[in-house]
């Protein structure tokens, strides 16, 4: 399919995991895309790999969490490519586990600075961009932690809760403007993040495969899927949605 040709694109967190597999699915699917993250060599890596497979794409370091950089990336992507078509809105670090209690200050603001200021501040600037190009799609990246709770997980949980409000509510300003935001809510997707969170424990996997009825956890590419149909004219009725793609985990 080429859904994108034509189309700009624009993935943050899109130098690994999620992001990565989105990214590459966007360019797969004609559109150039920009990726955004802090790692310079990780970002190019995911640009090497769609100008290997053919495609287009640049990547600009950003810190999603300071919104001077996110007005330059989507600065960027405008002056590299002649404007703003999709967005998605990835980037994202999870939290040590703890109690509630015994979460530390540091640790909650790193963690609502990038999963939700961080997705403010992206559509902050992409929207500006829409408006001004006619229209667009954004997907943010909430999580199965962003419909129930998470024990354990507290600033990550109430991250992700408050994207979909974001989500919503951002969807329901632009609904008659041409730009729909929805969101993404993945299971336990096999990335370097879940790896941080079971730190090599194959207990901790198994124990996690087991609360996904499907019997394994997901693959990237399973959720990138969801994303680009997100954001094609597919899903042109879809608006203020969080998708749960999880292999079951919320349906129980
Ligand atoms: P990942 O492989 O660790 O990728 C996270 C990406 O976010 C990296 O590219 C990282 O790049 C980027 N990032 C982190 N902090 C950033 C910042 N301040 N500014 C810009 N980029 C930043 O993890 P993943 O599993 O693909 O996660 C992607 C998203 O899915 C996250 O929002 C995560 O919460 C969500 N999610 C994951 C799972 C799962 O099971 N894997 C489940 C539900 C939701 P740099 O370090 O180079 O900046």
């Amino acid at each position: 399919m080429n859904r994108f040709e034509g189309k700009v694109a624009l993935v943050t967190g899109g130098g690994s995991g999620i992001g990565r597999a989105t990214a590459l699915k966007f360019a797969a699917e004609g559109a150039s895309v920009v990726i955004g993250n802090r790692k310079e060599k990780a970002g190019q890596e995911t640009v090497d790999l769609i100008q290997q497979a053919g495609g287009k794409a640049s990547f600009y370091r950003t810190d999603v969490s300071n919104l001077k950089d996110v007005q330059n990336l989507v600065q960027y992507t405008v002056d590299t490519y002649g404007g703003l078509d999709a967005a998605f809105n990835n980037a994202g670090v999870e939290d040590p586990q703890a109690m509630t209690p015994e979460q530390t200050e540091a640790t909650f603001d790193l963690v609502i600075n990038v999963n939700l200021k961080g997705v403010w501040y992206s559509m902050k600037c992409e929207i500006e961009q829409m408006l001004a190009n006619g229209g667009g799609a954004i997907v943010n990246t909430s999580s199965i932690a962003g419909v129930i709770g998470y024990p354990g997980h507290a600033p990550y949980t109430a991250s992700k809760h408050a994207v979909l409000g974001l989500t919503k509510t951002a969807a329901l300003e632009y609904a008659q403007q041409g730009i729909r935001v929805n969101a993404v809510c993945p299971g336990a997707i096999e990335t370097p993040l879940l790896d941080g969170l079971a730190e090599g424990d194959s207990a901790t996997i198994d124990y996690m495969k087991s609360l996904h009825p499907i019997g394994r956890l997901g693959k990237p590419h399973e959720i990138a899927n969801a994303v680009v149909w997100l954001c094609s004219d597919e899903a042109s009725f879809v608006l203020g949605h969080g998708i749960n793609v999880d292999g079951g985990f919320t349906a129980i």
